[in-house]
């Protein structure tokens, strides 16, 4: 397994929003969206970029990323998805893997 392929896993391996698993279109999201500068520069990176799937492994899967599809991603950035149902989502895909 390449790290790309394990951070997909690592973060539930779908979409924690409608479940879609093709990691052609998966991109690591930043849970807490702030509308920083940091946002600016990587609020999401594709699932598959190794680069970013290392990162993220030497920091051990941080907490603020989470997996979503490019069609959910936009759906969070135009503020249509409902955040407080995600974290409970997201809570769930962390379990299955912990
Ligand atoms: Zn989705």
């Amino acid at each position: 397994m390449n790290v790309k392929e394990e951070a997909i896993t690592v973060y539930g391996g779908m979409c924690i929003n409608c479940g879609a698993s093709d990691y052609r279109i998966l991109c690591f999201d930043h849970v807490y969206d702030d509308g920083n500068l940091r946002r600016k520069k990587c609020s999401y990176e594709r699932a598959g970029g190794a680069k970013f799937a290392a990162k993220l492994k030497r920091e051990g899967w941080p907490d603020y990323i989470q997996l979503l599809c490019f069609n959910c991603n936009h759906l969070k950035r135009i503020g249509e998805l409902d955040v407080k149902a995600l974290n409970i989502k997201r809570q769930m895909a962390r379990n299955s893997y912990q």
